[in-house]
């Protein structure tokens, strides 16, 4: 797929402020410094598309981009901060359980793992809410220029004998470097090939 268009529509606080579901959607999500603005960056080829995320505390925003006039890409808040209040933590939760279960229009979650960490609690459990809903999604291993393609693979395997442990099936993965461009072609046809169904 080629990038023609990518557009700034809206950052809002909740799920019925946003825009309405005329066109399918795609969201990325991850624990915070996962990578998730530089790889939204590299799939738009637009530099400061996405900004890095904002401070814990900061308002949690859903922010919806509007590709070629065909899909939109959905920039959602990341969790895993270290010192977030249960406070901001439950509202979070909310407000990503609403969207998931609101959005009609949303074809996939990519959930993004940083490549060099074991699986973390947070990313489990939010599989698991995942697979609660019924929210189709896919796995995107980021930053692989980090660490050799072996450890990359080590640590691919662990997840997925994790996952196992309570899935039948394993969700389609993708590994990205930002850095290096590395990933896009394939997160980009994938998106095609799911619009065109
Ligand atoms: P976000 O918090 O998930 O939006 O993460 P960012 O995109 O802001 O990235 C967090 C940090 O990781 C920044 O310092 C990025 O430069 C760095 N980073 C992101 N992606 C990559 C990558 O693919 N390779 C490397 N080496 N660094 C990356």
């Amino acid at each position: 797929m080629i990038i023609k268009e990518a557009t700034f529509i809206s950052s809002n606080t909740t799920v019925d402020k946003c825009p309405a579901t005329d066109l399918p959607e795609y969201a990325f999500i991850g624990r915070s410094n996962v990578g998730k603005s530089s790889l939204i960056n590299m799939l738009t080829g637009r530099n400061k598309l996405a900004k890095t995320s904002s401070l814990p505390g900061k308002t949690q925003l859903i922010n919806h981009f509007k590709i070629n006039d065909n899909w939109y890409l959905v920039d959602l808040p990341g969790y895993g901060w270290a010192k977030v209040s249960k406070e901001s933590r439950d509202k979070w939760q909310k407000m990503i359980k609403t969207y998931l279960q609101q959005r009609k229009n949303l074809a996939c979650v990519f959930l993004l793992i940083d490549s060099r960490h074991d699986p973390q609690q947070s990313d489990l459990d939010f599989i698991q809410l995942l697979g609660t809903l019924g929210v189709p999604f896919v796995l995107v291993f980021t930053k692989t220029d980090k660490q050799s393609l072996n450890k990359t693979q080590e640590a691919v395997a662990v997840y997925k004998k994790k996952l196992l442990e309570s899935w039948e099936e394993l969700p389609q993965m993708f590994f990205t470097s930002s850095e290096e461009k590395k990933g896009r072609d394939e997160i980009l046809d994938f998106i095609e090939s799911v619009n065109a169904e």
